[in-house]
């Protein structure tokens, strides 16, 4: 059983020991003291026996991202103290006083290792784990995940490892190894570290305490893949979510290449994640490593989102019910409408789809056409250019193009004579919520709305196809609003 260890930083005796009462007023299941915080080490230790639960002492060696400078004479003598005294002792792999270790019984030991620049080969992993196991009572390995491949690496020698019956800990540090403490147990790993409130991590990717007893032992992991995902709004809205529910679940966020995508599989296979989202550039890429595609999202050819059933990951499309349901919000009825859609994208895709679907004439604009054709073919619409366009008259706009968007030229992609009173207007882009379209879009007294609907009725539908809970779209909204930067 995998227990809460809540990692305490603090320069001085009596504010690690306010900080230790408070982590176990939370729920801490155990406690490391990270003594190498303190410039000078505690004489006392009997105020720390006062503590219920498990302690571990640690002075870490500044090599192994700790701030001890001291002499091992010095060392020695204090963890000698510390174990007297009913601490377990953390010692660093590879540290000449590794080989005195026994004399500190019965007081347990861990060996544990930690590289905070790279994530080596899955046998150089093994090597460090069963190093630290051979001295220990628990072997502890962390170390920096920075891409997929690092952590489908480590959670493959996790495996591995675990075979061997030993005891220990496997940590990924930063924020793509945060599932490696959110599931530690399905890792086999004994401890899982938190800081005990957020901003007093000592470690890049540690949860706080809070959040950590909030998931639980056992929480639905969920999450996005993409690149990039600085921007993405989409785990604030779904934590929001998971909170609203009630659902012990969280929204992690997986920065992914193209050739990681199998990584990115394997990890979800070996830890049971229970979906994900799945955005630029893998939405096609994606669709031949599914099990199977629905309906949906056969058509449109695109997936935005996986739904792991039993462990046969199920792709699907909520990008194309985000569309109906905004023009269902707005009540517009597309039946033998003319339809511009602007691009020929992943978004327009979902944009086509719904709108053939609900019986509109549909004109798409692109400034490759070369894709506007294969997708008017694809969809049954009528690829036409701008200069085209510009001459007819269109009931419904819709931009999938990322004009307008932050970071993005501020212009459109269409001259402004196709805009005019009693249209409806819709950009896929909502950051910033008005963009030059809708901004003169609504100058001509046009229906003018952004891409925000869309976003957070695609993040409902995913949302419940993961939990089976429908949460009001009130919750992600206001997610949305106060993540928006
Ligand atoms: P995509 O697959 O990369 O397609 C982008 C389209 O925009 C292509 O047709 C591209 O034309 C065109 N384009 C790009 N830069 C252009 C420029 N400078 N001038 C004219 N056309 C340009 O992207 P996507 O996934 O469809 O996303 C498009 C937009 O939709 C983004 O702004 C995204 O934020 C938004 N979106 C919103 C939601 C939502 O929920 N609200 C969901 C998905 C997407 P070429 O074919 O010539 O390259």
């Amino acid at each position: 059983m995998t227990r809460t260890c809540v990692a305490i930083w603090e320069a001085d005796a009596a504010s690690a020991i306010a900080v230790a009462r408070e982590a176990i007023a939370l729920g801490a299941e155990c406690l490391e003291f990270r003594f190498d915080a303190m410039p000078l080490l505690p004489d006392d230790l009997t105020p720390f026996e006062q503590l219920e639960v498990r302690r571990i002492a640690t002075l870490r060696e500044r090599e192994q991202g700790g701030e001890w400078e001291g002499t091992n004479e010095k060392k020695w003598e204090f963890l000698w103290r510390a174990a007297k005294s009913g601490f377990d002792i953390d010692l660093e792999l590879g540290h000449p006083l590794v080989h005195r270790v026994h004399l500190l019984r019965p007081a347990k030991v861990i060996v544990s290792y930690h590289d905070h620049k790279k994530t080596p080969q899955i046998a150089r992993i093994i090597e460090s784990l069963v190093e630290c196991a051979a001295r220990s009572d628990m072997a502890k390995a962390a170390f920096s995940v920075r891409t997929m491949h690092d952590l489908a690496q480590l959670v493959e020698a996790a495996h591995w490892f675990s075979l061997s019956r030993e005891r220990y800990t496997i940590i990924g540090m930063g924020e793509m190894g945060t599932v490696t403490r959110v599931l530690a147990h399905r890792l086999g790993s004994i401890l899982s570290y938190a800081s005990v409130s957020q901003g007093k991590e000592t470690a890049p990717g540690q949860l706080d305490l809070e959040t950590a007893k909030w998931l639980g032992k056992d929480p639905l992991v969920t999450g996005i893949i993409g690149n990039p995902l600085d921007h993405t709004l989409s785990p604030a809205m779904h934590n929001a979510a998971f909170r609203a529910a009630a659902v012990r679940g969280i929204y992690l966020k997986w920065v992914t290449m193209v050739d990681e995508l199998e990584d990115f599989l394997d990890v979800t296979e070996a830890l049971g994640i229970k979906g994900f989202n799945v955005t630029i550039p893998h939405k096609e890429p994606i669709v031949p490593f599914l099990d199977r595609i629905d309906p949906v999202a056969e058509r449109i050819g695109a997936v935005n989102t996986v739904v792991n059933e039993d462990g046969s990951l199920v792709g699907r499309n909520t990008d194309v019910i985000g569309v109906e349901r905004t023009f269902e919000r707005y009540n517009v009825d597309v039946k033998g409408k003319a339809a511009l859609v602007l691009g020929a994208g992943g978004a327009s895709r979902s944009v086509l789809s719904f709108l053939i679907a609900k019986g509109a004439d549909v004109d798409i604009t692109n400034r490759t056409m070369g894709k506007a054709e294969s997708l008017a073919k694809m969809f049954g619409a009528d690829a036409v250019t701008t200069r085209v366009a510009e001459e007819k008259q269109y009931e419904v706009i819709v931009n999938c193009t990322p004009l307008g968007m932050k970071g993005f030229p501020q212009e459109m992609s269409i001259s402004p004579h196709v805009l005019r009173e009693g249209q409806f207007v819709m950009d896929t882009v909502y950051n910033p919520p008005v963009t030059p379209l809708l901004a003169e879009a609504s100058r001509k007294n046009a229906v003018a709305v952004n891409g925000k609907d869309m976003l957070i009725y695609q993040a409902l539908a995913s949302f419940e196809m993961w939990t089976g809970k429908a949460v009001e779209y009130d919750v992600m909204e206001r997610a949305f609003r106060e993540a928006l930067p």
